[in-house]
């Protein structure tokens, strides 16, 4: 193939950097770009070219796919599965086409998503890989993720009380820079080993009983901050310790479908599709282990999630734990969502201080 392939995909979070280098390593000789970040201008351009009725992820892998083809892509990449975003793909290069640009669509969803057909997708776009070759970038890939995925873990419970402001972040800009670069499994295990030391040794001031706060709900907007207002970093500078199990790294080995289902306690009887039933697992959880409170955010209209509410509204009447509900979408006022946020805050810190006698601890 002599033409120079120029690939992209959307944003989600930081993952770029690890898909950035997958791609390379499965097409070398070939460039791969992020798409431009997530911007206002991003979100405006997917609403402006997406029918109305469709969930924001679909809006935002809109804005940057218009935005990846204005910087040069040619070769555009999808994938997903489990709601209704199995059948964006299809739509989203369509709208494209009709917008008038020219590229390549691989789009990795629903039936496509089989190795034999992947395998040949890659071959036919000039990937000089054997299957097995393919195989070793994947697995570098998948322990790539797992190794990010731990270390935003570890930040999100810990950042709101870091000494020094900034070290988490530098930590993290760091081992980003190091996943950017091809990587060998031993070397791997090294940087995993090392990020989670020098993770532990940033100094903080924590007390033992923190307020914690569980994070749940669709994953896109979870993981995309940009959708989300940054609310992991407005509660970590409250000095709330946050968890939240959603990653990519939980999608690709931690889901367990009917598990999950026996694990929600009876609060559901069947899946209702996306990560709905995690949803409610992790809610359940998070109540067992005395958080203070839960944050179910979701895209508006997004299905899967409505379907939870109810099962998450009977959980906070049994476990007495408080659950402040966000919808997100293109026209979601930041400031409503900070003022939520705020009383949010205050009152877990009020029922705290009732239930035990102690303030909110601002490290310490
Ligand atoms: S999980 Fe919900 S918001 Fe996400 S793509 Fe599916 S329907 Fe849309």
């Amino acid at each position: 193939m002599d033409k120079q392939l120029v690939f992209s995909f959307p944003h989600m979070g930081d993952y770029h950097v690890v898909i950035r280098s997958m791609l390379g390593e499965l097409f070398p000789g070939q460039r791969v770009i992020s798409a431009p970040p997530t911007t206002q201008r991003t979100l405006e351009l997917g609403g402006k070219y997406s029918p109305d009725f469709v969930c924001s992820p679909f809006k935002y892998n809109m804005g940057n796919y218009i935005e990846a083809l204005e910087a040069g892509a040619n070769v555009l990449l999808q994938t997903g599965l489990g709601c209704r975003y199995g059948y964006y793909g299809e739509v989203q290069e369509q709208i494209l086409r009709d917008l008038g640009y020219e590229f390549d669509f691989l789009c990795f969803s629903r039936a496509h998503v089989k190795p034999e057909k992947i395998y040949r997708v890659l071959r036919n776009l000039g990937c000089p890989l054997s299957m097995r070759e393919i195989l070793g970038v994947m697995m570098r890939t998948a322990e790539s993720l797992r190794i990010m995925d731990a270390l935003d873990y570890y930040i999100r419970e810990n950042v709101g009380f870091e000494i020094v402001p900034g070290s988490f972040e530098k930590l993290q800009k760091q081992l980003l820079k190091e996943l950017s670069e091809p990587q060998t499994m031993l070397r791997l295990e090294r940087l995993k080993q090392g990020y989670a030391r020098a993770a532990g040794e940033i100094p903080v001031k924590k007390s033992a009983m923190p307020l914690r706060v569980g994070v749940i709900g669709e994953l896109y907007t979870l993981m995309e901050p940009f959708s989300n207002f940054y609310l992991e970093k407005q509660l970590a500078r409250r000095n709330i310790s946050v968890s939240r199990r959603m990653s990519v790294s939980f999608l690709l080995f931690g889901k367990k479908d009917r598990i999950s289902l026996r694990e929600s306690g009876g609060y559901l009887k069947y899946t209702v599709g996306a990560n709905g039933v995690d949803s409610v697992c992790q809610a359940k959880r998070y109540a067992e282990l005395g958080y203070d409170g839960l944050i179910h955010m979701k895209s508006f209209g997004c299905i899967p999630e409505l379907n939870v509410m109810p099962a998450l509204t009977r959980l906070e009447q049994d476990y007495g734990i408080p659950i402040l509900h966000l919808s997100f979408d293109a026209n979601t006022s930041e400031v409503g969502v900070e003022t939520r946020l705020e009383a949010f805050a205050d009152m877990i810190d009020m029922r705290r201080k009732k239930a035990y006698g102690t303030a909110r601890v601002s490290g310490g």
